[in-house]
């Protein structure tokens, strides 16, 4: 049977307000209601007819999609959302409990509570976290993660009904999810106690899931880690979360990034630091030295002479890759000048030898007790 058109089945004009779709919509969804057609086998049908055309014409979205493509629109993956979803199926539910305040205000004259006739339910989002090291952050990696989750049962096709057999409207509650009971003036509503709120039930519960549309199974899913993560960084995989409860679409699962402490280099942001011991000597003759790189080479650096512990030098473009593309950061080295340990008489010899010929080779030294002198002089006045 080809699909009614959505205004159609509002029973309003094409290109009517948004006021006046909702008011359709109410008007039809009172009508289909199924408080009120318990002996008419076509009103479900109708109603969820009526609900996937305001779930379109209500988004200002999909409204104008479905002007221009009609029904196409929303077939193949068009339709918008995250998962393209098509309307009226997972998203019955929400569309229901959008006017459901208001109808039940009508039916009940006022007061009436929010809740009720959600039959399937989304699945939850889970957080899977991962630790990586700085390498891995540095060249991205594909990974193997094991996620307990649960997933739609293969016996039932996520149903949660043995063999084929299609959950029925629930008898008490007649698919509502609520019952109401007199008590004394007042109407009170509750949770159905038949099919606890999910408007259906199973007459013949599936025997690998217990009727729950879902078993818990760990899943081993392969997981692309880019380069430049850092602590922090989420990954979202769309719809690999927890299975929906009987047919609902799946939550999503989010990895958190960990990047693990390196023991060479220090991490900020897209830049890289690393501190490099230098002998007095090489510090105070200038050379070369070597340092390690992430990607796990080497380079050459030039030490001038005369360098101070703390003097930076910069390597550029040899940091982590910015995450979403856009280069790559730098590697700053950080010079720390030793101190000899451990000297010979003869190193000794040399060294009170290079003293007695020193005059005018420590500057800051030279500044520093000329200041302090002067400062003891005022000291004195
Ligand atoms: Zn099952
Ligand atoms: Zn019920």
């Amino acid at each position: 049977m080809a699909k009614r058109d959505f205004y159609e089945v509002l029973g309003v004009a094409k290109g009517a307000s948004a006021d006046e779709i909702k008011k359709g919509y109410r008007t039809k969804a009172k009508e289909l209601h199924p408080d009120r057609n318990a002996d008419n086998p076509d009103a479900e049908a109708q109603f969820k007819e009526a609900n996937e055309a305001y779930e379109v014409l209500k988004d200002a979205e999909k409204k104008a999609a479905y002007d221009r493509y009609g029904h196409a629109a929303f077939e193949g993956g068009m339709g918008g959302g995250p998962r393209g979803g098509h309307p009226g199926q997972g998203d019955f539910a929400s569309a229901f409990s959008d006017v459901f305040d208001d109808l039940f205000g009508d039916f009940m004259g006022g007061g009436g509570q929010r809740g009720g006739g959600r039959r399937a339910s989304r699945g939850a989002d889970l957080r899977y976290n991962l630790r990586v090291t700085l390498e891995d952050a540095f060249s991205g990696m594909q990974k193997t993660i094991n996620v307990p989750t649960s997933v739609s049962c293969e016996g039932c096709n996520g149903s949660g009904a043995e063999g084929g057999s299609e959950p029925t409207t629930c008898p008490t509650c007649s698919g509502m999810g609520k019952v109401r009971a007199q008590q004394g003036f007042f109407t009170v509503e509750r949770t159905c106690p038949t099919c606890s709120g999910l408007g259906q039930i199973i007459q013949n519960p599936c025997k690998s899931c217990g009727g729950q549309g879902r078993v818990e199974k760990d899943r081993a899913l392969s997981v692309n880690i880019p380069a430049g993560v850092e602590t922090g960084t989420r990954i979202r995989l769309a719809g690999e979360g927890e299975a929906g409860m009987r047919g609902g679409p799946s939550g999503d699962l989010y990895i958190f990034i960990e990047v693990a402490p390196h023991k060479i280099f220090e991490r900020d942001g897209v830049n890289l630091y690393c501190r490099v011991p230098v002998s007095m000597t090489n510090a105070a003759l200038g050379g070369d030295i070597e340092v390690p790189t992430i990607d796990g080479g080497r380079s050459r650096v030039k030490i001038p002479s005369g360098s101070q512990s703390g003097r930076q030098m910069r390597l550029r473009g040899k940091g982590m890759p910015a995450l979403r593309g856009g280069g790559s950061g730098d590697m700053v080295i950080e010079l720390a000048v030793e101190t000899p340990v451990k000297l010979t008489s003869r190193q000794k010899e040399l060294l009170r030898e290079f003293e007695e010929l020193s005059e005018e080779n420590n500057p800051e030294s030279s500044s520093f007790f000329s200041s302090v002198k002067s400062f003891w002089d005022s000291m004195k006045g």
